[in-house]
């Protein structure tokens, strides 16, 4: 295996949890950046992605942006990984999933505590809600799932050595050869 593996981050409906927790990896990190070198990610402000190795996903599907930008970031990641609850299972977002949409954005913009305008938003700039939320693997194919709300940091550390080391991960996949 030459050179360095190109890694990308990006979040969907999550909070940005999971990525503080890639943070939280502290000074190992510089340990990974001696394999890794990232690419599009917020950690870094990089915007453009190119093909990549690996892709971490934080958050699930919640509106059409989310599904469009997931697909985008399928098409350039030869591995794909969902991180954290939102991604993996739609996590807390996913909580509206047993409530119409309808009674949601009423509650959202009509008649909750914290409405002042009172007007469900309807530029056509702004994605489209979908019905549920979705978990990221019912709309792209996800390689690896590391759940946890966030999946600590020692979790995702181990994990991201396994796969520059090209260990045997549990799916029973090597990895990178
Ligand atoms: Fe935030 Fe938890 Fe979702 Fe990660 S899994 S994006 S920490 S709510």
């Amino acid at each position: 295996m030459g050179g360095k593996l190109k890694i990308a981050t990006c979040s969907l409906a999550g909070c940005f949890g999971c990525h503080m927790s890639i943070l939280d990896i502290d000074e190992r990190i510089l340990d990974l950046a001696r394999v890794f070198e990232f690419n599009k990610t917020p950690l870094t402000d990089i915007k453009d992605q190119t093909e990549c190795d690996i892709g971490i996903i934080e958050g699930g599907c919640a509106n059409s942006d989310n599904v469009e930008v997931l697909r985008e970031f399928r098409g350039k990641c030869k591995i794909l990984v969902s991180i954290g609850d939102c991604a993996t299972m739609g996590g807390v977002p996913a909580m509206r999933n047993n409530i119409p949409i309808r009674e949601c954005l009423a509650e959202a913009f009509l008649s909750g505590p914290t409405v002042t305008h009172g007007i469900i938003p309807n530029d056509p700039e702004i994605p489209l809600m979908l019905n549920r939320v979705y978990p990221c693997n019912q709309v792209v194919r996800i390689d690896y799932h590391l759940p946890g709300c966030p999946p600590g940091a020692d979790s995702i550390f181990s994990f991201l050595s396994a796969l520059k080391e090209g260990r045997k991960l549990d799916s029973g996949k090597c990895l990178l050869k």
